[in-house]
């Protein structure tokens, strides 16, 4: 069997090694390739692969076709609307992501990124404080809930909104389960932006709902540009200058944001949530775990196209 990683922006050394071992030790073997600069690279190196490790690797339809003896593709980290699950299923190939292994470093982000905007961005001004403040976690899921503990931390007011998640699962946490985005907003001067991108929720944050958040707002998204409602977001900061935005995930309108909204608007310059030493080593070596697990004994928990 033949294990692949595949990674436009490649793993930490260290994780690579982690990896190796845990492909090597089920008797299987090792391929790498990084820093890919054309598909027909990535095209050529899926041809014999049985599993394929990925990051934000675009995996669709012709990759799939290419890669005759495939079975599994892991996304190192939680997002995976980088593969085509349709084509994957219609393939037969199963795909996963690993979930929960970098949550605590984007919680962190998150809360770093709060510090950052309410104190004017290291400015040489006066800011303000976290602690006493509402934040506002929209979906509790796995980076959700460790934005909630890490904020308590600092000794914020808590309040959640998920679709999915049992109100219990957030109140037992000590965090305040509301019934809709809509409530969210009102309610809370500081939101945490949680969701995955998917048909529901692209552009679903829009004029109509950030426009109720209280004074002094604050939006941090460490989760997906695509969930933005763009043209929306710069309407409301143009209407509203005590409105702020930052943002792990660089716009498309990241020259016209920089440009309007200077002093109120920040984005890292590429993706970096999940960028620390610990989450790229666990993330991968849970990702050779899996494939040994499902190339072995047939285990698909954590399978997401169902
Ligand atoms: P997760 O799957 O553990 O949690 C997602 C939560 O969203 C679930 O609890 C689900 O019930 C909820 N949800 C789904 N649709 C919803 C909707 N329409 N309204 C409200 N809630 C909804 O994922 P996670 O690990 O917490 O990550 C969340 C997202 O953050 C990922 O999908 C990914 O896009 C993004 N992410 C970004 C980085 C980064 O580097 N910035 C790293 C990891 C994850």
């Amino acid at each position: 069997m033949k294990v692949l990683i595949a990674t436009d922006k490649p793993f930490a050394k260290v994780a690579v090694d982690g990896i190796r071992k845990e492909v090597e030790a089920a008797g299987y073997e090792l391929a790498l390739l990084e820093k890919y600069t054309e598909k027909a690279q990535l095209l050529d190196a899926v041809k014999d692969a049985n599993a394929i490790i990925i990051r934000s690797d675009i995996i669709d339809a012709e990759v799939l076709d290419a890669a005759k003896e495939l079975k599994i593709v892991v996304r190192a980290g939680a997002g995976y609307d980088n593969v085509d699950l349709d084509a994957a299923t219609a393939h037969n190939v199963c795909v996963m992501n690993t979930p929960g292994q970098n949550s605590n470093a984007v919680a962190e982000l998150a809360l770093g990124m709060m510090v950052y905007a309410v104190r004017n961005f290291y400015n040489g001004t006066s800011g303000t404080e976290l602690m006493g403040k509402k934040l506002g976690i929209h979906a509790y899921g796995n980076v959700g809930r460790n934005v909630a503990r890490v904020a308590k931390g600092f000794g914020m007011e808590v309040y959640a909104y998920d679709a999915f998640c049992p109100k219990e699962v957030i109140e037992k946490d000590g965090v305040t389960a509301l019934d809709s985005a809509e409530e969210l907003y009102k309610a809370c001067q500081f939101i945490s932006l949680h969701i995955p991108a998917t048909a529901e929720t692209k552009n679903s944050i829009n004029y109509a709902l950030l426009k109720n958040m209280p004074k002094g707002a604050l939006l941090v998204n460490t989760a997906r540009k695509e969930v933005i409602d763009e043209a929306g977001l710069a309407l409301l900061m143009e209407e509203r200058a005590d409105f702020k935005y930052v943002t792990d995930i660089m716009p498309a309108a990241h020259a016209e944001f920089a440009e309007k909204f200077a002093g109120r608007y920040f984005s890292t310059p590429k993706k970096m949530g999940a960028q620390t030493a610990e989450a790229n080593i666990n993330a991968g070596i849970a990702a050779a775990k899996q494939i040994v697990g499902f190339l072995k004994d047939g285990c698909e928990k954590y399978k997401v196209n169902k």
